[in-house]
């Protein structure tokens, strides 16, 4: 009941003309039907994307948004409501990155997550421990702490409108994955956590995994009970990787 989604987050990366190919060649695959796929590009390509998958059923969502819906002054960020109005569908928010370098607070995710939704974006809420808190025994404690930041004060009907990415912070970009264990693990306990609050929301909600999946370890990640889908960074620069990641599923 829980159609699988397969993101692709592409990060700081991208010219207009690497980007002109990739799209090409997404708009050219051959994409399962039963996979949801949506594309995250530069916030400065999303135009650009936009106007390429204009006849392909990849969906389009931005990498962050200003934790304002309106308009307004606010130099250099950019409202859900102009992403919307773009033609995005969807919005990462709380990736670790933005938490871990750049500073970003629970509740300034939360106000993003609430803007987002409020513009009509289905928001992507990424939750991950770091390295350091794993070998402590602390991953669940953290990201119990990251979900309860969003399920708190919006309460547990806002995410029959978002996603959950479980991205462990320490297998971003490394190479290093979680084993399906370890992933289904986690995405169990934030699905028993969401189910706390109502069974048939938690039931419906999908809950990705994020941290170095590529084309040979796709199938297994997917094949957990509560896996569904992936948040992919670097595998998502390659259509041919991204499309095998999609099929895996
Ligand atoms: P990665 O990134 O696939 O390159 O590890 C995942 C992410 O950060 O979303």
């Amino acid at each position: 009941m829980r159609r699988p989604l397969v993101a692709g987050n592409w990060k700081m990366n991208g010219t207009r003309s690497s980007v002109a190919g990739l799209v090409q060649d997404l708009a050219a695959m051959d994409v399962p039907e039963a996979v949801q796929l949506a594309v995250f590009p530069s916030a400065v390509h999303l135009g650009q994307v936009h106007e390429g998958l204009f006849r392909s059923t990849i969906e389009l969502g931005a990498q962050d948004c200003a934790f304002d819906a309106g308009f307004g002054a606010l130099t250099g960020e950019v409202s859900p409501k102009q992403l919307a109005d773009l033609g995005c569908e969807w919005v990462l928010v709380g990736h670790s990155e933005r938490r871990l370098l750049l500073g970003e607070s629970d509740e300034i995710v939360r106000r993003k997550f609430e803007a987002a939704l409020s513009c009509g974006l289905k928001p992507i809420l990424c939750v991950g421990e770091t390295l350091e808190q794993r070998e402590s025994g602390k991953a669940f404690e953290v990201v119990e702490a990251q979900l309860t930041a969003i399920l708190g004060p919006l309460g547990i009907g806002v995410f029959e409108k978002a996603v959950v990415a479980y991205e462990p912070v320490w297998a971003i970009g490394t190479g290093l994955t979680a084993s399906p264990e370890q992933a289904q693990e986690v995405h169990a306990a934030i699905r028993a956590r969401l189910n706390k609050a109502n069974s048939l929301v938690a039931a419906g909600t999908r809950i990705l995994y994020g941290g170095s999946v590529k084309p040979q370890n796709a199938a297994e990640l997917f094949a957990m009970p509560d896996i569904d889908g992936g948040l992919i960074g670097g595998a998502s620069l390659s259509a041919e990787d991204f499309g095998a990641i999609c099929r895996a599923v």
